[in-house]
């Protein structure tokens, strides 16, 4: 990131002992945190442990049930986190209260309700062994780590903290460096619950501490951030065999056919571009628009982009706020400048706005192709470009170039195209005739293939994947203490395996019998 770098060469190469978080809106002073030293760090999970174990062994119904007392604060204090995220963040106050904060206590809700019967031990029903019987129960893991970014702090951290304290297990988060104070302030509420102590902690620094709690004897760490730093983290996580869950970046495509809905999906675009500033993994990061309908979007979307007001979101209403990193400004003007070198047009925005703040007007491209890096590589603020495509084909292929593959969108009137496009883009999600929303939904699955990561977060089987899952056999009919698996082996237990084996697996009518019983 180098913010840290920038930091020492502040201070005389002196590493800093606290952070100072400042609101990008205005560019304001609104807190400090003290860095949490790297063997404090150990101490901290140590402690979780500890406190993990009382709770480990409280059944899941009961751990749930107190889990929403913590739900019931964060509730009643809703007004003061939606205003620290509007200022930490200048995010839309919106966009705090229904992104952040309404996610984070529907999935809490979810997990509330579901995870006696999400954790319930399951039997497997065995194909071969008739005479044993197999189950499965989740156990919890311990200590969990989450590593978690800038651009949704709350949301993303306390998804995989709502997750691991349901399961059983502790939780240790590192938020971004960049926003420090939300999870700060979750740690405040929780703490106000009287639910156990320890047992939900945070840890504040730069990457140095993300490494340090990975390498604090956690039993599974939770990563949300850019790709580069994730593959460091797996790799870190590899060497010490710690099972984790990699949420990286995203190059969304839209994919607008000539059927799609012109004002609809002009919205979508608007909408999924711009919400955040950009700063979401699932923004619309590009779209591939049919000629049929190219023109006429082209000009919806400036209009529409052309009605947003942005501003500082803690004093007006505004629809676009501020971006929160300011380094994601330079990176949107070499975009913007690289795509007006190979033939882009701007159609709305392309600058900074004057501070104090930092602002950059939400931005339309149009007349876009594959050799821009605006079209390839995660822009992560307020631009989206916009190519014409002469087929549902092409813009399938091009979708498919990126070595991103987290969301994707396609919008048309015909319910069969829409799942046949959705069916070949790859990507962990497709919606339809919608974007983004895919996140707010706790039952569904969410994540990225190829380089937008692996694993899940939400829905049943993550919550089973956040719990360890043990296996236990045992006999349904008994069996003789000689059992004729085991030894001694002679010729005639061979021969008696071998018809069975033949009988079994030989083809014939009496093994389509037994195939059919089976
Ligand atoms: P980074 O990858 O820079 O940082 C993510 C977190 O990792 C931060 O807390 C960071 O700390 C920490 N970190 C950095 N280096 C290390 C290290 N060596 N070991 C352990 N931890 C480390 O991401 P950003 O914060 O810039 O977030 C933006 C990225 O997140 C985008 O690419 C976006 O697409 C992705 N993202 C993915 C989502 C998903 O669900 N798939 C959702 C939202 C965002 P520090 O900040 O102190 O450097």
């Amino acid at each position: 990131m180098g913010l840290l770098a920038d930091i020492v060469k502040q201070t005389n190469g002196t590493p800093p002992t606290t952070i100072r978080s400042f609101a990008p809106a205005t560019g304001e002073l609104i807190g400090e945190v003290r860095i949490t030293p790297r063997e404090e760090v150990a101490a901290v999970v140590a402690r979780a442990r500890r406190a993990q174990q009382a709770w480990a062994v409280l059944p899941v119904k009961e751990r749930c049930e107190r889990l929403l007392r913590f739900r019931d604060a964060i509730a009643e204090r809703q007004a003061e986190v939606v205003d620290l995220l509007t200022l930490e963040c200048g995010k839309p106050k919106h966009e705090a209260l229904i992104h952040e904060v309404v996610t984070t206590l529907d999935l809490l809700t979810y997990y509330a309700n579901n995870a006696p019967r999400i954790l319930a031990s399951h039997e497997y029903p065995l194909h071969l062994m008739k005479h044993r019987r197999a189950y499965a129960t989740y156990v919890p893991r311990g200590v969990v780590g989450v590593i978690s970014p800038w651009n949704f702090p709350l949301v993303l951290s306390m998804t995989d903290a709502i997750a691991a304290l349901v399961t059983g297990s502790a939780v240790v988060v590192k938020p971004s460096e960049v926003t420090p104070l939300i999870l700060q302030k979750m740690k405040e509420i929780y703490d106000a619950t009287g639910l156990p102590e320890d047992l939900f902690n945070v840890v504040q620094g730069f990457g140095a501490t993300g490494q340090a709690l990975i390498e604090s004897g956690i039993q599974k760490l939770c990563f949300t951030g850019g790709v580069e730093t994730g593959k460091r983290v797996a790799a870190a996580c590899g060497a010490r065999l710690i099972p984790c869950v990699m949420e990286l970046g995203g190059k969304a495509p839209l994919v607008a056919c000539a059927d799609a809905d012109l004002e609809k999906t002009a919205r979508a675009v608007v909408f999924g571009g711009f919400a955040n500033a950009g700063q979401v993994c699932i923004s619309v990061e590009r779209v591939y628009a049919n000629r049929a309908i190219y023109e006429p979007l082209v000009r919806r979307v400036k209009e529409l982009t052309e009605e947003l007001r942005q501003g500082d979101p803690s004093h007006d209403f505004v629809d676009v706020g501020a971006i929160i990193f300011p380094k994601q400004i330079e990176i949107a003007e070499k975009h913007i400048a690289d795509a007006m070198k190979k033939g882009a047009e701007l159609v709305t925005g392309g600058n900074r706005k004057p501070g104090p703040g930092q602002y950059f007007e939400p931005t339309v491209l149009a007349n876009c192709n594959e050799t821009m890096t605006v079209m390839n590589e995660e822009i992560f603020g307020p631009i989206v470009p916009i190519q014409a495509v002469a087929s549902d084909e092409e813009a399938i292929v091009l979708s498919n170039r990126s070595h991103l593959g987290l969301n994707a969108y396609v919008f048309t009137k015909d319910r069969g195209r829409g799942r046949r496009i959705a069916e070949k883009i790859e990507a962990g999600s497709v919606l339809i005739n919608d974007v983004v929303s895919n996140y707010a939904c706790a039952e569904v699955p969410f994540g990225g293939v190829k380089d937008s990561g692996f694993g899940r977060v939400h829905g049943e089987d993550a919550l089973r994947d956040m719990a360890e899952k043990r296996v236990v056999m045992e006999d349904r009919v008994p069996m003789p203490a000689r059992n004729p698996l085991w030894f001694p082996y002679g010729k005639d237990s061979y021969r008696f395996f071998q018809k069975t084996a033949r009988l079994l697996f030989g083809g014939g009518k009496i093994v389509k019998k037994i195939g059919e019983f089976l």
